[in-house]
Order: structure tokens, then C-alpha cells, then sequence
């Protein structure tokens, strides 16, 4: 390809709303355009990475011998809800919903378990028609709250994802190590660094699930690791050992004192002076979200531990929790904000404490009434016994589960999920098979997905410099630049063309710069965009010299018209 005839735009500053090196650089490559917030045009370039990532995740997932289809964007409710997604989706505020001209409401597909289940159950009857897994590679729309960093999260963005179905849990779990497989060779393949963690398994639920996590400073995500035992986790489903505090000893009797002025943990830690850290238990308000009803929460955690919000959601199997309102708190314990506590909590409210106060005696915590605390609560004996759960953000330094040795932090960009259903949805839609015995059986569901978009350009946030983007050759827009720095010469016109036509036949995916710019503009220009490999054909054309530069560590010199076929192959690592 000549890259006259391609639509190339590079831009001299980046636009104001990019925060992240990829966004910038994918910007000023002029790789991707801003349609709306989270939409975006991918130029011709910018496509040419996504087909050659999605490329390497179709040869991966048709090797362990997935079938590619492909499934509507746009789906009716009635689908959704027979999974018992419907409401969900529409109070996250994640799905676009629309109707249609009869005002029936359909959706834009944010994921495809409902349309994929329904197909997979009317094509397979029996036990003998599996496994299958079947995936696709498309477009899908999420109204995210906040849509930043560019590719990174749209609200339209491409997505592999893939459904496996099978006939009980070993072949589920054979399924999900075969998808495992795939999903490591293919960003294997594209030279990116990640991990896989421990997943929480979100709004799609299920029971196993893990997260390939691509380790970046500006990940959206953190990961807790261990480098002894390996254990990784995403901070959402993390778990550590329990901090130590000191012991409350045989339970005494409950004082309530007046603490007029204390409104914060500060206030309170020198009120009480040793109490704070370690036998102080806060209590929370939390207005949680079910299904069919809505309350708030009381929420009980150690004094210097914090805690963890997706846990609270799954403990309470709900579809949302915020944090209470000044007003909520007042309505809920009768007394201003900072004196919730679980004595003399109204009965209306649930009462749920951490794991870490289970067993935990003479406390300090709120009793519900402005202007006082009480010190030495035995919980079941001053209050009622809380509903006791894993509800604590582990952190950093605290002691690896399965070691002991500390956990270290890490950021990290999900790049893949990989998740085992079970019967979720086929028992939801009553997707069922025939078992050996004759028996309709719901089908035991595997679901996986890739960001398509997302990872290119996380593997610009892993490959870059000052100068711009240094494409993994990979998935990189051509693997290899000829350019000619003054196409009006004949001897640089005639030695680039030469030198274009030998790479192409050797099999090199080369493209040749021919654009009429000044030498300088071009090195720029090619260095921002990132081919791996770039030659310059320039002034020492005549005696058959040219400039040869691996983008990674821009080494460059000078390199005989004879060689570069033969450098270009090595630096590709063929
Ligand atoms: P996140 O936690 O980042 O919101 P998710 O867990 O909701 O993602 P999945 O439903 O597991 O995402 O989707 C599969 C993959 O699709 C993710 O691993 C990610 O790579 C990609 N993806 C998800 N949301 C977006 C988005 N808004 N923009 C771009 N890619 C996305
Ligand atoms: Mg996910």
C-alpha cells in the first residue's frame, strides 16, 4: 500500500480530553477520531490494528475449535427479560434502550448471553451435538458513567465474545481451560505484558471467573499479587490475611458517654485515644437496591479497615449500593451523620458487620443518638448480632491468603474476562438438552470475552516513547515503512519501489511512504504513527545507501539497499 492513497492525518497537539499516553498518542496519530463521548472513528490505519488483533483471536479460539457467527446489536426486552436482566441493566443506566415504531422497547446489545442462549438451545437438542462454543466479534454499546481515555472505555466499542456450552461441569471446566489456552497465546502473540487475576464476577454473574489484566500505571484497575504463592487478585475480589488488633479481653459492662464535638475518626481518635485503631467498629449507611425494593443498610467494619462495595453488593445479592444521604442517615437512626451505630439501631434497618469483628469484644461504636458513643459493646449482647460477611477491601502489605507473605499493588487494564456461568441462564430461559437418560437438562455456560478496541490500545500504553507509538509488529498498522524523502528524485523514487517490491514479495507487510512532505515531517510523522521497522531512502540513494530504524529504542544507522530485506526479516524476528 502507498500511503498517498491512505487517509492519514497526524496531528500536531492532542485534544484537551486526553488524560492517558494511549489516548494522546492514538489522537495525534490521527489513528482514531472523536464522534461523541465514547464513540469513536477508527481511520483507515487505526482499522487495519483491530482486524489484525481480532485476526489473531480468531486463529487462537478456532484452533480450540470455537465457531465465529454473528449475533444482532439490536434485541427485544421480552429476551432480556427471561434472564432476569431487563431491570438490572436499565437501573445500572448501562443499557441503551430505545423503542421501535410499534413502541415495542428493544435494547443495544451491552452483551450477548440472552441472544446466544436463546439461538444455542433451538440448534442443539442433545447431549451428543456438544460441546459448542460459538463467538463473535462486534460492536457493543455501554452507556459507561464515565467514558474516558479513548479507546479505553467507549460507550461503543468492539468486543470478542464467546459462549460455551456443554453438558455438565467437567466439560464446562475443560471449556473454560481451552479458552484459558487461547486467551494466553493471544496476548502472548501480541507481545503485551499481563496477568490473570481472581475476578469478581459482576452483573453477569456465575461462579469461577478470571480477568487478564494487561499492567499499566494508568489501569483503571488494581491488583493485589503475591510473588511467592502467585496468588492474584483484581482489589474487588481480593482477599488477605486479617491485620492484627488488639484484643478486646472478657466483655465489660457498656458505658454510652457524651461526645458533643466529635463528628470525624479524627475527633474521635482523640477523644478516645487507642481505641480508634483497634477497637473501634464504624458503622456505615448503605442505600441499597434490590430487585423489587429499595432500604438502607447498616454496615459494620473495624475502624482502620474500608470497605468494599462490590463485596457488599454480592453479600446482599443486590443490584446496586451508594452510600446513604445526610437525610437517609438521619431518617434511618433518628440522629445527625457520625453517631450510626448498631445499639439501639430501629429494627427496620439490616445490621451486617465485617468477618473482622466477629468474636471481638468491648467496642467502640455508635448508638444512634447525636452527641454520644458508647464504649465497650458486646454485639449480640448490647445490640443484635449482625449477619457477619467478607465485606473488607484487602490492601497492600497485608498478608498474601495463601502465603502469608505481603501483598504488592499493582494497575492493571482488563483486556479479557473469562467467566463460568453454569446454569445461570439456560435454567433462567429454560434452555435445556436431552441428557444420556432422556432427561431436558439446562446447559452448563461458559462466557468470555476480549476487548478488541481496548486492547490495541493497551498495548500503546504499554509500547511507547516520547516520539510516539512503537507498535508491537504483531498488530502493528503495516510491520514495515519504505519511505522516500523527496519523491521527486528518480534515484530515491526508483531504490524505494525496489526495496518496497522485494519486502512485499518476502512476504513483510510494508507499506510505502510516497506522500509529497519534507524529510523532517516524514521521520516525524513515522516515528509518531510507529511502524516497528521504518527505511528512508534519502540523499546516499545513488550509491545505495539507505537509513534503516527499528522503532523499539529508535536504533538507527545506515544499512546497504542489499541488506535491508534481510535486516527487516531479522528485526521482525523471522
Ligand atoms: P470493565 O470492568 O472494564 O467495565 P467489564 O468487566 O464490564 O469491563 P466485560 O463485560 O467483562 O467488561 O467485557 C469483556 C471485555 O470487553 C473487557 O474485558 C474489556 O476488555 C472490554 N470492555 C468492557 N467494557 C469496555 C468499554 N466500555 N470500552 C472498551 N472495552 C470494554
Ligand atoms: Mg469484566
Amino acid at each position: 500500500m502507498r500511503l498517498s492513497q491512505i487517509l492519514i492525518s497526524t496531528l500536531r497537539e492532542e485534544p484537551a480530553d486526553a488524560e492517558i499516553p494511549s489516548h494522546k498518542l492514538l489522537a495525534r496519530a490521527g489513528l482514531i477520531v472523536k464522534t461523541a463521548a465514547g464513540v469513536y472513528t477508527y481511520s483507515p490505519l487505526m482499522w487495519r490494528v483491530v482486524k489484525k488483533f481480532a485476526q489473531i483471536v480468531r486463529e487462537e479460539l478456532d484452533r480450540e475449535g470455537a465457531n465465529e457467527v454473528m449475533l444482532p446489536i439490536i434485541q427485544p426486552k421480552e429476551l432480556w427479560v427471561s434472564s432476569g436482566r431487563w431491570e438490572r441493566y436499565v437501573t445500572d443506566g448501562i443499557m441503551f434502550t430505545l423503542k421501535d415504531r410499534k413502541g415495542s422497547e428493544m435494547c443495544l446489545g451491552p452483551t450477548h448471553e440472552e441472544v446466544m442462549t436463546s439461538f444455542v438451545s433451538a440448534q442443539v437438542n442433545s447431549y451428543k451435538q456438544m460441546p459448542v462454543n460459538c463467538y463473535q466479534i462486534q460492536d457493543k454499546f455501554r452507556d459507561e458513567i464515565r467514558p474516558r481515555f479513548g479507546l479505553m472505555r467507549g460507550r461503543e466499542f468492539v468486543m470478542m465474545d464467546a459462549y460455551s456450552f456443554d453438558a455438565d461441569e467437567a466439560g464446562l471446566d475443560v471449556a473454560y481451560q481451552k479458552m484459558r489456552a487461547a486467551y494466553c497465546r493471544i496476548f502472548e502473540r501480541c507481545g503485551l505484558e499481563y496477568t490473570v487475576v481472581q475476578a469478581d464476577s459482576g452483573a453477569i454473574g456465575g461462579a469461577g471467573s478470571e480477568e487478564f489484566m494487561v499492567i499499566a500505571d494508568s489501569g483503571e484497575d488494581a491488583i493485589l499479587f503475591c510473588r511467592s504463592s502467585g496468588y492474584a487478585a483484581n482489589v474487588e475480589k481480593a482477599t488477605s490475611k486479617l491485620p492484627d488488633a488488639p484484643a478486646g479481653g472478657e466483655p465489660e459492662a457498656m458505658q454510652k458517654i457524651a461526645t458533643p464535638d466529635v463528628k470525624t475518626v479524627a475527633q474521635l481518635e482523640q477523644f478516645f485515644p487507642g481505641w480508634v485503631s483497634g477497637r473501634m467498629a464504624k458503622t456505615v449507611l448503605y442505600h441499597v437496591t434490590w430487585k423489587n425494593k429499595e432500604k438502607v443498610v447498616a454496615v459494620m467494619m473495624r475502624g482502620d479497615l474500608e470497605i468494599n462495595e462490590v463485596k457488599l453488593t454480592n453479600a446482599l445479592d443486590a443490584l446496586k449500593v451508594r452510600l446513604a444521604t445526610e437525610d437517609e442517615i438521619k431518617k434511618a437512626t433518628g440522629a445527625d451523620v457520625g453517631f450510626a451505630g448498631p445499639v439501639g439501631l430501629s429494627e427496620e434497618v439490616p445490621l451486617l458487620a465485617d468477618e473482622s469483628l466477629r468474636e471481638r469484644t468491648n467496642l467502640l461504636t455508635g448508638c444512634n443518638e447525636t452527641g454520644f458513643h458508647c464504649l465497650n459493646v458486646n454485639l449480640g449482647r448490647d445490640c443484635r448480632m449482625p449477619s457477619f460477611k467478607d465485606l473488607r477491601t484487602a490492601r497492600a502489605g497485608e498478608g498474601c491468603p495463601v502465603s502469608g507473605e505481603p501483598l504488592e499493588e499493582a494497575r492493571g487494564i482488563e483486556v479479557g474476562h473469562i467467566f463460568k456461568l453454569g446454569t445461570k441462564y439456560s435454567k433462567a430461559m429454560s434452555a435445556t438438552f436431552m441428557d444420556q437418560s432422556g432427561k431436558p437438562t439446562p446447559f452448563v455456560m461458559g462466557c468470555y470475552g476480549i476487548g478488541v478496541s481496548r486492547t490495541p490500545a493497551s498495548a500503546v500504553e504499554q509500547n511507547h516513547d516520547m516520539k510516539g507509538i512503537v507498535w508491537p509488529p504483531a498488530i502493528a498498522p503495516f510491520e514495515c515503512v519504505v519511505a522516500m524523502l523527496d519523491p521527486k528524485r528518480d534515484e530515491q523514487q526508483a531504490l524505494a519501489e525496489q526495496l518496497y517490491g522485494e519486502l512485499k514479495d518476502a512476504g513483510v507487510d510494508v507499506c510505502l511512504d510516497d506522500r509529497p512532505m519534507s524529510p523532517g515531517a516524514k521521520f516525524k510523522d513515522n516515528e509518531l504513527i510507529g511502524f516497528p521497522v521504518q527505511v528512508f531512502v534519502g540523499r546516499k540513494a545513488a550509491e545505495g545507501q539507505v537509513e534503516f530504524l527499528v522503532r523499539k529504542g529508535m536504533q538507527k544507522d545506515e544499512c546497504a539497499a542489499g541488506d535491508v530485506k534481510a535486516r527487516v526479516l531479522a528485526a521482525l524476528g523471522r
